[in-house]
Formats: structure tokens, C-alpha cells, sequence
């Protein structure tokens, strides 16, 4: 199979058919078999009956429903692991994405090999106080600490080498970084191309301006994650042991000027007057804390190398 189309939604009645059938003629178009993946993240609405009936007169369909609202993420890592096409697409439910930008991804996934090209909605059709200018803010940012240039990381057209998907683990927040996750797992041959957008036709946004504070948090968990994730003694270990060792030696200074005065029997400097007696208590008690917190973070990670954060009520 060419083609493994993902779309997570949540609540989007509206627009499922009309997603159908444009993704349906784009493919048949230019001989492209797929499969679609409609994800149902906890839809109230009609969303759920509108796949069951569209997978009765269409084999291509499959659906995945979630029995409560995980998240985008979530929805996406449910998918990625049972796609089967060479090539993997995500898209947004709510018709802003354009079905017809699927032949041209699928090309420059197979052949000008690439390992992801996400989109780049160029030109935007949102609010431009809540939404354009702090996702402008919010990609200079995640350019930067990731390393990975793209100019929209959280544009939900993307398309991925098979490979890709089945190597990362995207989880909590983290697909608006799925591309630096696929970085940080050794996938680099990474591109944009700017793709058509629209403003929603059918109800509102799944996210409010929270997403911007969230979204900045797992940046700053990605970055510390992905230098430390791995290996947190590497940093914990070491900040706790230089802090750790820079205490003791000023006890062990402090202790011998005790000494050195009570010898020449002075006995009025009492070792509380001194700021460094508490500084290096203080330094000693963090130093062992930070060891320790490295230590349990790698006792955490070879127990726990599997995480599962959904379940799932039912696969057609
Ligand atoms: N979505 C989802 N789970 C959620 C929130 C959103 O599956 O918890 C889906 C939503 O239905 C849509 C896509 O993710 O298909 C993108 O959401 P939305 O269009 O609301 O985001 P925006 O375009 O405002 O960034
Ligand atoms: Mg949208």
C-alpha cells in the first residue's frame, strides 16, 4: 500500500464526508491506494457513526475510537503504530488542510527521498492576535532550541517514511515536535513545503491560547529531554557531586580555621556567625538531593522503558 492517511479528530460531524471524498478522488487521481485512519479522540458528537458508515461502503476505511477525549498526540501514536502504508500523512479533520497536497508529499517522500516534509501554512487563515503572532513567537523559539529549522512546526499536514513513525514515541503534548523527535531518533533528511489553508469551515478550534504555555513547557521538556532524557545522572549526577564537593571542601576549610584559632586560643568566632557555614550545608544537603534524584531517574527508566498513556475501545 502506497498510503496511510491519519486524521485525528474530535467532534468535527461536519466535515468527515466531504474529507472522504476529496482524499478518495485526489488518490484514485493519481493511483495512489491508501488507507485512512480516522482517529475518534473522544468525539460527543455524531463523528463516530459517520466513520462506521462510511467503513461499511468503503474497505479503505479504518477507524480507531478513543472512549474519551487523550489528546492529539495520543491519536496520533495510536495510528502511527498500525499504519501500514510505505508512506505516512497526518491531517487535520476540520477541513483547513487541502487533501489535494497529498500526491506531492507522497512524491517527495518517495522520490526525492525525504524523511518527513511537513507543511507550512505560508500564508494563514486564522486569528492573527491569538493565534498568528504568538505561533510565530512560539516556532522562533522551537527553531532554536531544537535545532531543526521549520518554520510551522504545528501544522498538522505532514507527511513521513514509514520508518519515521514506527521509531518515535509521541506522547503528552509532543506532536507539535514530532519533527524533532524524528530528529532526535536519527531521521534528518527533514523539509517543509508550503501548503494551502483555510480558515475552518465547521466549528471552532480544539485548542485555546493555553496551548501556547503548554506548548512552551514541552519545548523545555524536549530540549532537557532529549540531552538528558537518556542519561539524567548525566546532569543531576554531575551538578549534585560538584555541588556536593564544593560544600565539603568549605566545611573541611571552615572546620580547619576553627582549629587553627582555638590554637592560638581565640575562641569568640563562632563557626554561625559565618555565611559559608551555611552555604556549605545548604550545598552539601541539595548536592546529595540532586545525586539522588539522578540516581531514581535512572532506576525509573530501566523499569519503565514501555509506556502506554490511552486505551482503546475498539479498532475496524
Ligand atoms: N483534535 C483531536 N483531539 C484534541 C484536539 C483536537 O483529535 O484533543 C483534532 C481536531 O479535531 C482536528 C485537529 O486535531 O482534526 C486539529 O485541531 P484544531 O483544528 O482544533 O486545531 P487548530 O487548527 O486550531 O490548530
Ligand atoms: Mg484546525
Amino acid at each position: 500500500m502506497n498510503l496511510s492517511i491519519i486524521i485525528p479528530l474530535l467532534n468535527e460531524q461536519e466535515s468527515l464526508e466531504e474529507l472522504f471524498s476529496r482524499i478518495d478522488k485526489v488518490c484514485s487521481n493519481h493511483d495512489l491506494s491508501y488507507e485512512i485512519w480516522f482517529v475518534d479522540d473522544g468525539s460527543t458528537d455524531l463523528s463516530w457513526s459517520i466513520i462506521e458508515n462510511l467503513k461499511v461502503q468503503h474497505h479503505q476505511i479504518r477507524g480507531i475510537k478513543f472512549p474519551r477525549n487523550y489528546g492529539k498526540s495520543q491519536a496520533l501514536h495510536a495510528a502511527f503504530e498500525r499504519a501500514s502504508g510505505d508512506v505516512i500523512i497526518t491531517m487535520d479533520a476540520d477541513l483547513q488542510d487541502f487533501p489535494e497536497e497529498i500526491p506531492e508529499l507522497y512524491d517527495m517522500i518517495k522520490n526525492e527521498g525525504y524523511d518527513i516534509v511537513s507543511g507550512w501554512k505560508k500564508k494563514r487563515f486564522d486569528n492573527v492576535m491569538t493565534k498568528n503572532i504568538p505561533s510565530k513567537l512560539f516556532n522562533a523559539a522551537a527553531r532554536n532550541l531544537s535545532g531543526v529549522e521549520l518554520h510551522d512546526f504545528n501544522c498538522g499536514l505532514k507527511a513521513y517514511r514509514k520508518q519515521v513513525v514506527k521509531s518515535i514515541d509521541v506522547y503528552g503534548d509532543m506532536h507539535r515536535y514530532i519533527p524533532v523527535l524524528a530528529a532526535n531518533a536519527g531521521f534528518r533528511k527533514i523539509t517543509e513545503k508550503p501548503v494551502q489553508h483555510q480558515a475552518r469551515p465547521y466549528g471552532t478550534s480544539k485548542f485555546g491560547t493555553e496551548r501556547f504555555v503548554r506548548g512552551f513547557l514541552d519545548l523545555i521538556t524536549l530540549w532537557f529531554v532529549s540531552r538528558f532524557g537518556g542519561r539524567p545522572m548525566h546532569f543531576f549526577g554531575a551538578v549534585g557531586t560538584i555541588m556536593f564537593i564544593v560544600g565539603f571542601l568549605s566545611t573541611i576549610w571552615l572546620g580547619i580555621s576553627k582549629l587553627v584559632d582555638v590554637s592560638k586560643g581565640i575562641y569568640g568566632h563562632l563557626l554561625t556567625n559565618n555565611a559559608w557555614f551555611f552555604i556549605a550545608l545548604t550545598m552539601m544537603v541539595l548536592g546529595t538531593l540532586l545525586f539522588i534524584a539522578g540516581f531514581l531517574g535512572e532506576m525509573i527508566i530501566r523499569t519503565n522503558r514501555q509506556h502506554e498513556n490511552y486505551h482503546i475501545e475498539e479498532v475496524i
